[in-house]
């Protein structure tokens, strides 16, 4: 017996976080890399946000332990939110903020999970949710999707991957790694499908709401579907629309008991998310939200400059998403052609691993999201390195041979 528990053997590092560590390793050693592997805004986080962050310091709001859940204003700002944006009404009894969205999922499936329970994963999906469920004890379950479908699940597969062990679907829209959003009517399919199976849990990870592109509306689970309102946990959090990644505050509203459990979990674990980044969520949510747009309109420029010069590159494809910062190409024309170094691509990760060696563009194999052979790109960079990197692609792919 080894020291270290079962369940760790279960589990990976997470790619996407590898990918970053990588690629500021190179630049720290002065390689030319750009890197486009991590799903942050590189945008600042707004200044009325800052500014209201320093002056809970000075007025000693910063020093104490809060409410291990989350302090009241943050709750009650959360609530307005949810009503506000998502037409959904939750107590502050229903409210629980965490540390970063990571943390909020984690524990939902740590306080529900018993072993042998399934939970659906529409695939490609952000690499952390199986390695959540495996350490959970549970199993993960993919559901398949196409390219052709706009990577969205059809409500044929998901009635299909249903069974009496299904205790969650975790559903990501916008989704990471694909942008793929669902409309309106595509929600309403999937939701039709879980009304018909009241013991499958709808855990929404709706990170990605405020980024969307040409006029798509966002809808949420349980706002398009009221049935589905006593059985979903609607996660959310500040750190994508008010580029906040390194204050790491997530919430989620959802049925009390489980709240309750997620809130002992953090009692007995990490106790309350720093006192500073939730006072600065507060000005997040109920401040000014109209740097979202401008934002958003610089997004979508990037996202339409990937999509061009990318669909341009030999052996590679990619689909136009609606929402977040990520386009998922394909790059399978390029399996089985041979890379600079003589090194002959047989997956994504050879893929990735030749691209940064040849031209120093750092971007996350398919492989851990689950549908290969593809890469993720997260386009949250200045727009001219975008461009050169688009660029350097072009040319890695232009020269395999
Ligand atoms: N969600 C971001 C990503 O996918 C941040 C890194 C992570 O936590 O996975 O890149």
């Amino acid at each position: 017996m080894g020291f270290l528990a079962d369940r760790i053997l279960r589990i990976k590092p997470s790619a996407t976080i590898a990918v970053t560590d990588k690629a500021r390793a190179l630049k720290a050693a002065g390689r030319d890399v750009i890197g486009l592997g991590a799903g942050e805004p590189d945008f600042d986080t707004p200044e009325n946000i800052k500014e209201a962050a320093i002056k809970a310091i000075r007025d000693g709001k910063a020093s104490k332990y809060t409410a291990v859940d989350g302090i009241p204003e943050l709750k009650a700002a959360i609530a307005r939110k949810f009503k506000r944006e998502n037409e959904l009404s939750y107590k502050p009894s229903q409210i629980i903020v965490g540390t970063g969205g990571k943390q909020v999922l984690y524990n939902a499936l740590v306080a529900t999970i018993n072993p042998g329970d399934e939970v659906l994963i529409p695939a490609p999906y952000w690499v952390s949710y199986p390695d959540m469920v495996l350490l959970a004890g549970g199993e993960p379950v993919p559901v398949a999707t196409t390219m052709e479908s706009g990577f969205k699940m059809k409500p044929e597969a998901l009635e299909r991957a249903i069974t009496p062990k299904t205790k969650w679907i975790i559903f990501n829209s916008p989704s990471n790694p694909t942008g793929a959003a669902y409309t309106r009517a595509e929600l309403k399919a999937v939701t039709d499908v879980l009304v018909r199976h009241p013991h499958v849990h709808v855990m929404s990870d709706d990170m990605y709401e405020h980024l969307v592109y040409d006029d798509f509306e966002f809808f949420s689970p349980a706002q398009l579907e009221p049935q589905l309102y006593e059985r979903t946990l609607t996660v959310n959090g500040v750190s994508k629309a008010y580029c906040m990644t390194g204050w790491r505050i997530g919430y989620a509203g959802g049925p009390e008991p489980l709240i309750k459990a997620m809130a002992m979990i953090q009692s007995q674990s990490t106790s309350n998310p720093t006192a500073v980044a939730q006072w600065a969520a507060v000005e997040a949510l109920d401040g000014p939200q109209d740097f979202i747009p401008k934002h958003n309109k610089i997004f979508k420029e990037r996202r339409d400059l990937c999509v061009s010069m990318l669909n341009q590159a030999n052996g590679i494809r990619c689909p136009k998403p609606e929402g977040a910062f990520y386009v998922y190409p394909s790059c399978g024309g390029t399996i089985g052609k041979v890379a600079p170094t003589g090194k002959k691509l047989a997956t994504d990760e050879d893929f990735v691993t030749e691209l940064l060696e040849a031209e120093g563009v750092a971007v996350v194999q398919g492989a851990p999201f689950g549908w290969s052979p593809a890469f993720r790109i997260s386009y949250a960079t200045a727009t001219t390195a975008l461009e050169e990197a688009c660029a350097r692609i072009q040319r890695f792919c232009g020269n395999l041979k």
